[in-house]
């Protein structure tokens, strides 16, 4: 939508409002203090690191259409991850709380990027870090929370996988009087990382094109991102549509538990979390593992953008999107980290091609960044 069709069909409210909630959102360190902690200029240092992603406007054809999809670029965060800004937000707000003490030992369960986030930042924080994690996630995942200092404790099938790490995690911080528990799963204030950073970007990185939203799509692991972005959007514009993302071969979120087996590492962890709010979104899209896997092999190989697999199935599911919504909607995503954490994985492989796949109908043409967003310009600009 332009911008123009959004002031004619936005209630004039909104318009005056705008600037306003962008500058309360956006500056994360003035709406939670801890100025006066010893933790205070590490936080700052981590900020500069983390958020304020480019936002891609990647241009493709598809049956002779020509159109655009916006990704933003989240692989290029602090750990190469989304998750960073989860994790520096929930570390950020259990300082101003209280709720972690130095010595404190951060625990956590994930299949991965989570991991590798509380790992970098615990330990620039000065925290031990333990990560209970299904034990077939990508031996890169394990090898860099490992590099990072962090204790890695594999959970078997048997031992209940994801759910069962969760568990675990929750045992150890019951036992101990030490231990700080982020709850990735349950944390309000994982929607809030995205409804305070990534939304505002987006919206204001497409507003310096005219534009604003029609939908952002994102599959879901936790749900922080769906939930918290589509929460800024909407409240921006509440036209714009939010549309879960789930593999194929897993549909957990359509079936409310685990079924099947799939290879989008991050998304789709046998359950559908307690911040998901499926009720406020659109219908779930679904996409197929291997043709994430090819999509995420073109973006690399045709564009020089070096994603993983979860980015493969954004793409693929935005393009769904354009498919009902029109070549000319402003379709929206994230690309949730880098493909280095899947060299060893079947990204790296042939991945045979099936008849239904949507991946070897696009034509990749090119990708131009917008840039990052200024923070101060943006605030006053309206
Ligand atoms: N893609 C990847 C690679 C991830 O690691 C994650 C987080 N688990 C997601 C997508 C989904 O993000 P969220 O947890 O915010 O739903």
């Amino acid at each position: 939508m332009l911008v123009t069709e959004l002031a004619a069909s936005a209630p004039v409210e909104a318009h005056t409002q705008i600037a306003g909630v962008y500058a309360r959102s956006l500056p994360m360190s003035s709406t939670i203090s801890i100025a006066n902690s010893p933790a205070s200029a590490r936080f700052s240092g981590l900020e500069s690191m983390i958020g304020n992603t480019p936002l891609l406007a990647i241009d493709y054809e598809i049956g002779g259409r020509r159109r655009t999809v916006y990704a933003k670029s989240e692989q290029m965060n602090f750990t190469g991850s989304i998750k960073d800004r989860m994790a520096l937000h929930i570390l950020r707000l259990a300082y101003a709380q209280g709720s972690i003490h130095s010595g404190d030992t951060i625990v956590e369960a994930t299949s991965g990027n989570t991991g590798i986030s509380f790992a970098a930042l615990g330990r620039a924080l000065g925290h031990a870090v333990t990560i209970f994690m299904p034990n077939w996630m990508s031996r890169e995942r394990v090898d860099l929370i490992h590099s990072l200092g962090a204790n890695i404790v594999p959970v078997t099938k048997a031992q209940g996988g994801f759910l069962g790490s969760i568990r675990m995690a929750e045992e150890m911080a019951a036992q101990r009087n030490d231990v700080f528990l982020p709850r990735q799963f349950s944390n309000t204030a994982n929607v809030e990382a995205h409804e305070q950073t990534t939304g505002p970007e987006l919206y204001w990185q497409l507003r310096s094109e005219g534009l604003t939203a029609d939908a952002f799509v994102a599959g879901v692991g936790t749900g922080g991102t769906v939930m918290g972005v589509g929460r800024f959007l909407k409240k921006m514009d509440p036209a714009t549509r939010i549309y879960p993302t789930e593999p194929a071969e897993s549909p957990t979120l359509s079936t409310g538990c685990k079924v099947g087996q799939h290879r989008i590492q991050g998304i789709s962890d046998e359950f559908v979390p307690a911040i998901l709010q499926l009720e406020q979104l659109e219908p779930v899209i679904d996409v197929s593992d291997g043709d994430s896997i090819l999509m995420a092999q073109k973006l690399a190989g045709e564009l020089g953008l070096a994603v993983g697999i979860s980015s493969g199935a954004n793409l693929l599911a935005a393009v769904k999107v354009q498919d009902s919504l029109g070549d000319d909607a402003v379709v929206t995503t994230v690309f949730a980290d880098d493909n280095k954490k899947y060299l060893s994985t079947d990204l790296l492989r042939d991945e045979p091609v099936k008849p239904h796949y949507v991946a070897p109908a696009i034509k990749l043409i090119s990708f131009r960044a917008l840039g990052r967003v200024c923070r101060a310009c943006t605030a006053v600009r309206d």
